[in-house]
């Protein structure tokens, strides 16, 4: 009797803990504020330098030697033109030919500079998918509230949007108390090795050290998780990782007709079942803790209780995130069976069988461990593993500090309905190159896209509204303008 009453008293004690962390923990905050109407429309000659940014094939070939530059000369002449003022006040240099680096110098010498970048390649419109857009590719077009193109979203607007801020506050008179870097990448899409990696040593060989960079890689999005209605600001703090490991399997070649039980091929098939059926074991790492952290208010009842009571329930939240692909992607490193060959024709057995698995790593996940990984699973068969092109996981950038506080600070005021929070990028920014210079990386660009729009990034009828356009000068201007407390001109 006396057992089961201390079992009743745990248990009773046990619930009321967990209750009372789930209340206290992140209580849901009140509904969306009336939206943001501060900022207007941007002026018709803003929205024109967009749409004539957008009519050049700034695409660079996978080998970078291949890539034809022509429209890139012609890009910069465009900007040199369009921003005169900008290139009249800011240092200008050419890194590695097509690296753009301009130099905004600040009143105050002693402060760390800050740095706004972007790209300004953009991937190439699909072959056989150009009657499919509702406006050219390359057109810039300005209909239906849009501006139609490559670059719209990804992401020559950032970098107009940056331009349009300061030629404006140049106009006005403003200047920044600290130095304010403006860096433009043109490989970005092909992996940024010509451009942001040299941009980093670049600054490195100089010893400029940066108190913030601010690239792009998180919207302003809604309906993206489930089950939370609230728009999510997503300011990427990390990105993962990739590698595309290259399987090799041997096995005995000759006629098909005598075969031994596992062809080379067959030993392949085996290694990649076993492959898909191992994952890697789940774990909340920093950005994704994070993350969760911060948005749990907004979620569910359960959900809340798992979060505010991890200690608990952490095996059960892992469990839970990993059924679904877009959660799963953010607690484990992920494995994608994507090319394999084998024999030529039908009835000879192949000497050799090739796979790609690509990974994407974890912050906290390394290329050479996952390689090991995959050794101990094909331990027995015949295999050599080749990781191809690789680049570890980026470390991950504090969610606290003078930029990060600003970027808030800005989404409260443009997006007062929104919840800004750390997040982990999936897919990889040039940013990653920059934590050489600077600890305080982050990727977030100050637009509300829908799914659709956001799949509409290196697909079909990329476009942004002109809302969003507006958004983002504004979100510039404001940045730049009053980042150490000046006093700058007021929005007109
Ligand atoms: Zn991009």
């Amino acid at each position: 009797m006396t057992g089961l009453i201390v079992v009743l008293v745990f248990l009773l004690g046990l619930t009321a803990l967990v209750l009372g962390r789930t209340l206290y923990f992140a209580p849901p905050r009140g509904r969306a504020e009336a939206e943001f109407s501060g900022c207007g429309e941007a002026a018709p000659d803003a929205l024109d330098r967009l749409s004539r940014a957008i009519t050049f094939p700034t695409i660079c070939a996978q080998d970078y030697t291949g890539t034809d530059f022509t429209p890139f000369d012609r890009f910069i002449a465009f900007l040199e033109e369009a921003y005169p003022l900008f290139h009249r006040t800011c240092e200008g240099e050419r890194v590695n030919g097509y690296a753009l680096v301009y130099r905004w110098k600040g009143s105050d010498p002693s402060l760390a500079p800050m740095m706004l970048t972007a790209h300004y390649d953009v991937v190439p419109v699909e072959a056989g998918t150009e009657a499919e857009w509702t406006h050219p590719g390359f057109s810039g077009a300005r209909a239906e509230g849009r501006i139609w193109g490559r670059g719209t979203l990804d992401i020559k607007s950032q970098l107009t949007a940056h331009l349009e801020a300061a030629e404006a506050l140049i106009r006005e008179g403003f200047v920044p108390k600290r130095d304010f870097y403006f860096v433009y990448g043109q490989d970005e899409e092909t992996g940024g090795r010509n451009g942001a990696y040299k941009a980093a040593d670049y600054f490195a060989e100089k010893g400029i050290r940066f108190a913030g960079v601010l690239d792009e890689g998180g919207f302003v999005v809604s309906g993206v998780l489930k089950g939370i209605k609230t728009p999510l600001a997503l300011i990427g703090v990390a990105e993962k990782g990739f590698c595309n490991y290259e399987l090799t399997l041997e096995g005995e070649g000759g006629h098909s007709s005598m075969p031994p039980v596992h062809s080379a091929l067959g030993y392949a098939a085996k290694l990649i079942a076993a492959i898909e059926t191992h994952p890697l074991r789940s774990r909340l790492s920093l950005p994704a803790g994070l993350m969760l952290r911060n948005i749990a208010g907004e979620m569910g009842f359960m959900m809340r209780m798992a979060v505010a009571n991890l200690w608990l329930f952490r095996p059960l939240l892992l469990w839970i995130l990993g059924r679904n692909p877009v959660t799963n992607a953010m607690i484990r490193s992920t494995f994608a069976a994507t090319m394999a060959r084998a024999s030529n024709a039908a009835n000879v057995l192949p000497q050799r069988a090739r796979a790609v698995i690509n990974v994407r790593l974890l912050p906290g996940d390394s290329v050479a461990a996952v390689a090991e990984y995959f050794k101990k699973l094909g331990k027995g068969l015949p295999l050599s593993i080749r990781p191809l092109e690789a680049e570890e996981a980026s470390p991950v950038s504090p969610a606290e500090g003078p930029l990060y506080d600003r970027i808030t600070g800005l989404i409260g005021e443009i997006y007062p309905g929104a919840l800004a929070t750390p997040y982990l990028v999936m897919g990889g920014t040039d940013a990653r190159k920059y934590y050489k210079v600077c600890d305080y990386v982050y990727r977030f660009t100050p637009v509300l896209v829908t799914n659709e729009e956001k799949n509409t990034v290196h697909g079909t009828n990329e476009s942004i509204s002109i809302v969003n356009y507006s958004r983002m000068i504004y979100f510039y201007r404001r940045l730049i303008g009053g980042f150490d407390g000046e006093a700058f001109p007021a929005m007109i």
